[in-house]
């Protein structure tokens, strides 16, 4: 069968030994949108064969962080709640021992790989050698060749064996969708390789491939971090006499030094992004601009649009950039598009988490989350920042400092007789309707008469009523707060100034 005769299927195959990673869920959109674009299958695989390193507490996290990201596969392991799908599984590395001691036995029985008895400290002492000689590590081969005799004669000590693969001279050349043709030399392997431990643990080059091979994998797309692996894998593809998958390898993601991203550098845990409150339709949308653009000017893209746009072929090699930046520019525009009731729904938790942490004093309803939606959803880069936007509306009371109620040209007297005389504007006019577009003009006009610049007397007044010097539009807050709350925080801002030299309280 050629290459092109093979259904498609797609898989991703993270290893449940850290949070998702950024990476991981680019390289999982890649394949879902490959496989959604091609009418192909996609496939999640658990590589949890290290034991040591691999946790369920990870595992979750992989899977809740991809769900949230709405992108779903056609195959996959069973994960709380949900049955495994899929004919080709289990889809857990752990519970596939059985057939990679079945295959490690037939490339062992072929001469493809061999018993290799050196033990920790043996091959230890080879790679300090190497590294004093500046030469690249490499295992030197003494097993390779060892008689039935000398095979005995270690097994009499009580060594354990491990399996070694054959990797043989050449080049190993394929043509990579993004990068084009590769060519690399198994003298740049480093030796004959490892695929089984010698306590009987199988290794990702080998679990990797025999489960490509079983699950009938058409497309490797994954990260270029594994480009250096691929002859590897090529190696164990032909020694197992199956066909090849194309590959697909992703641009590197780059710090904005263009260092290769790291979480001592760069936030990398999807959840984290979660937290901050970036929505899953920027994320979505942003993790697709990491290596792949549309060609046109449009940068915006659901989904469903990107199903429809992608095209593998069009991933750059070049490294992409994480530019945080851009992300949250993404996730805002993201943010007010979504429905006002939808937003309510996102809303609320991170609202809940300012209640809980104790910076608001009460939750509000939904209601008036709603009512506050088309006042916020143009200012907000995260969700996460609604605490900041609007929570002196929940707070009892604002805490002031005096001297930020008095705006840079003014002194406190003039701040002090400002706000009185605001106030006095402020309850008139809300006696009898208190709407934002009552409230400007009078204090216009106030401003004007007294010849204060309205931004001055506003910021003085925005500071009263919140505590804050940067807020959503002062009169919709004004209105937003209430007449009595608005009124009560005013007092208090006078009292807190200093009364000397100001006129005497009506
Ligand atoms: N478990 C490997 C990883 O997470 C899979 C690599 C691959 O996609 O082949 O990097
Ligand atoms: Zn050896």
């Amino acid at each position: 069968m050629t290459k092109s005769e093979r259904p498609i299927r797609v898989r991703i195959a993270p290893s449940p030994t850290g949070p998702l990673h950024i990476g991981t869920a680019r390289s999982t959109l890649f394949n879902y949108l490959f496989a959604r674009r091609t009418g192909g299958t996609f496939i999640l695989r658990l590589e949890d064969t290290d034991a040591a390193r691999s946790s369920i507490a990870y595992e979750k996290d992989i899977l809740d962080g991809l769900h949230w990201l709405g992108l779903t596969w056609d195959e996959g392991p069973e994960v709380a709640g949900e049955a495994a799908r899929g004919l080709f599984g289990p889809y857990r590395q752990s519970q596939r021992m059985p057939r990679y001691a079945e295959v490690a036995a037939r490339l062992l029985a072929a001469d493809r790989a061999y018993p290799c008895y050196c033990t920790a400290e043996e091959l230890e002492a080879e790679r300090a050698q190497a590294e004093a000689e500046h030469r690249p590590p490499r295992y030197s081969g003494r097993c390779a060749n060892l008689t039935p005799a000398e095979r005995a004669a270690f097994q009499a000590e009580g060594r354990a064996a491990a399996l070694r693969f054959r990797v043989g001279e050449g080049i190993v050349a394929f043509d990579d969708i993004i990068r084009g043709h590769v060519e690399i030399g198994t003298d740049a392997l480093g030796g004959d390789f490892v695929i089984v431990r010698a306590d009987g643990g199988p290794l990702f080059h080998f679990t990797n491939v025999v489960d490509d091979i079983a699950m009938k994998i058409s497309h490797v797309i994954r990260g270029e971090d594994h480009l250096s692996n691929t002859p590897k894998h090529i190696l164990l593809f032909r020694a197992l006499g199956e066909p090849i998958p194309q590959f697909a390898h992703l641009p590197l993601i780059l710090n904005p030094d263009r260092t290769k991203m790291s979480k001592r550098r760069s936030q990398t845990a999807v959840g984290d992004y979660i937290a901050q409150g970036f929505i899953r339709e920027a994320l979505v949308n942003y993790l697709a601009l990491l290596g792949w653009a549309s060609g046109t000017e449009e940068e915006i893209f659901t989904l469903d649009e990107l199903v429809e746009r992608f095209d593998l072929e069009t991933v750059h090699k070049a490294g992409a950039v994480f530019d945080r930046e851009r992300l949250e520019w993404l996730n805002g525009q993201w943010i007010r598009r979504i429905p006002p009731d939808e937003l309510v729904e996102r809303l609320r938790p991170f609202l809940e988490a300012e209640a809980v942490a104790g910076r608001i004093d009460r939750m509000p309803g939904d209601d008036e989350i709603r009512s506050l939606v088309p006042m916020v959803r143009e200012r907000l880069p995260l969700l996460g920042a609604i605490g900041d936007l609007v929570g002196f509306l929940f707070q009892d009371e604002v805490s002031l400092d005096p001297a930020s109620l008095v705006p840079k040209r003014w002194d406190a007297a003039t701040a002090a007789e400002a706000l009185r005389a605001a106030r006095a504007v402020i309850a008139d006019v809300g006696r009898v309707s208190y709407e934002a577009d009552e409230i400007e003009p009078p204090l216009r006009r106030l401003a004007e008469e007294r010849g204060w610049k309205p931004g001055d007397l506003f910021m003085a007044i925005r500071v009263a009523a919140t505590g804050r010097t940067a807020t959503p539009p002062l009169f919709d807050t004004l209105v937003a707060l209430g007449y009595e709350r608005t009124l009560h925080r005013l007092d208090r801002a006078i009292a807190a100034l200093p009364a000397q030299g100001a006129a005497a309280t009506a």
